[in-house]
């Protein structure tokens, strides 16, 4: 049996998913980095990747064909030519990038994505003045390149999704001009499609876990890319909303998205585009409200073929980016009705509002039409919010197939395999 391994590297845990050529899982393992404090992160992470895959079956584990991982986006280290991390490996919010903005807003075009002190580039450039001199020989790696070096022994490899932030064109597929003045050159990873075979895992490894010599190791992604994949979504036009702390929009399209000033911009699927945009509005507003228990109660009281006259836009705090931006921008949550019902019924339909307000502007910009939106986070098992989302956008809203980003990443692991 051909069988693919997906590996998640979250921000609290990873998680390992095993699929079999059907899609079907065949196994599940975790690992929470709660339970070992380790000297380092890149330790943690090891040890972690191990754990995993120490924990399947073995005979499940024999029969993995092809492994992929994901980290989280812009979580980045330098290692030396055996692999060895020569620095602390830096975290996705990490912002001590801010240190050298400067010199990345004089050769970056204005509005780039790496112009953020977390991005991957503002990291190398934060890294390599503080080791200044010191090595020539470096590689610069995001987790999830780090990861996959451990198994198939390869530095200096990575992948268009994880290369994003750090300056790499995936229309024409490669570093930009711009970059080409950079003395840091050097030290950037070839950057390949997610998911393509890189090679088979070394004999060591084979040995100690176990697994097929034969079996191969691809490029990966990153986490909110892999969450997608997992969803189902696979067309033009089919889009995945997340309703967790925040809201967060994905929609697939034929052409590409970006705009600064909204924060949206495009992954390259292949031959179609991953674009979206995020708000600060959310399960977080919520929280601040009401129980999860309290939630589901008051939820099955409201009607939701009705629309709610309340006319709210529900923030923590001011501003918001998208799809309004104006950092000034003031939490809308007044009048507040006394009865619970009519006040959690007025935020759930002003949050669809800004679902739908959020995929209207994507679409204004040139996204391909919206048909169908699949639905993660904790808002997606709330049927009421479903059906008054329904009545906002007008297509089929459904729950996602699978939410976890493992998941998605054995499915990147089986396509190309
Ligand atoms: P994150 O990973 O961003 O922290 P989750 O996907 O775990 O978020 O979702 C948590 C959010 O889901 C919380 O903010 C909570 O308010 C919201 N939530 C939980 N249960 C419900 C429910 N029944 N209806 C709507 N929202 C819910």
């Amino acid at each position: 049996m051909n069988l693919y391994l997906g590996i998640d590297f979250g921000t609290s845990g990873a998680r390992a998913i095993v699929i079999n050529a059907e899609g079907v899982i065949q196994s599940e393992t975790k690992y929470s980095f709660t339970e070992a404090s380790l000297p380092s992160a890149a330790v943690t992470w090891k040890r972690a990747l191990f754990a995993l895959i120490e924990q399947i079956p073995q005979e499940i584990r024999t029969g993995i064909k092809a492994i992929a991982i994901n980290g989280t986006s812009s979580t980045v280290l330098l290692c030396d030519a055996t692999g060895q991390p020569i620095t602390e490996p830096l975290m996705y919010n990490d912002n001590r990038g801010i240190e050298v903005m400067e010199t990345l807003r004089a050769i970056a075009p204005p509005n780039h994505t790496v112009l953020s002190p977390t991005s991957s580039l503002a990291k190398l450039l934060w890294l390599k003045r503080k080791a200044e001199g010191k090595r020539q020989n470096d590689y610069f790696l995001h987790q999830a390149d780090w990861l996959a070096f451990l198994l198939h022994g390869q530095l200096g490899i990575s992948d268009y999704h994880n290369a994003l932030k750090l300056g790499y064109d995936p229309e024409q597929l490669c570093y930009p001009c711009w970059m080409e003045q950079l003395p840091e050159m050097s030290v950037l990873p070839q950057v390949l499609a997610p998911g393509t075979p890189v090679g088979e895992i070394t004999a060591d490894v084979a040995q100690h876990l176990e697994l097929s010599q034969d079996c191969v190791v691809c490029t990966g992604t990153t986490d909110s890319i892999a969450a997608f994949l997992a969803s189902g979504a696979e067309s033009p036009g089919e889009a995945v909303t997340s309703l967790g702390s925040t809201l967060v929009l994905k929609l697939l399209s034929r052409t590409r998205v970006d705009d600064a000033r909204y924060g949206i911009y495009s992954h390259r699927l292949g031959d179609l585009w991953l674009t979206g945009g995020a708000s600060n509005t959310g399960g977080a507003v919520l929280r601040h409200f009401f129980s999860d228990a309290e939630l589901e109660s008051l939820s099955c009281q409201i009607n939701p073929n009705k629309e709610s006259p309340l006319d709210y836009y529900p923030l923590l705090k001011v501003g918001d980016r998208f799809p309004i931006n104006d950092p000034n921008l003031p939490p809308q949550l007044e009048p507040r009705p006394t009865d619970s019902v009519k006040f959690l019924h007025g935020l759930l339909e002003g949050m669809a509002r800004i679902e739908a307000r959020g995929y209207r502007l994507l679409q204004q910009l040139g996204a391909t039409q919206l048909n169908r939106v699949y639905t993660a986070g904790g808002g997606a098992k709330n049927p009421a919010w479903t059906s008054i989302r329904e009545r906002h956008l007008k297509v089929p809203v459904l729950p996602s197939m699978h939410t976890e980003a493992a998941y998605g990443t054995a499915l990147l692991a089986m396509k190309q395999n």
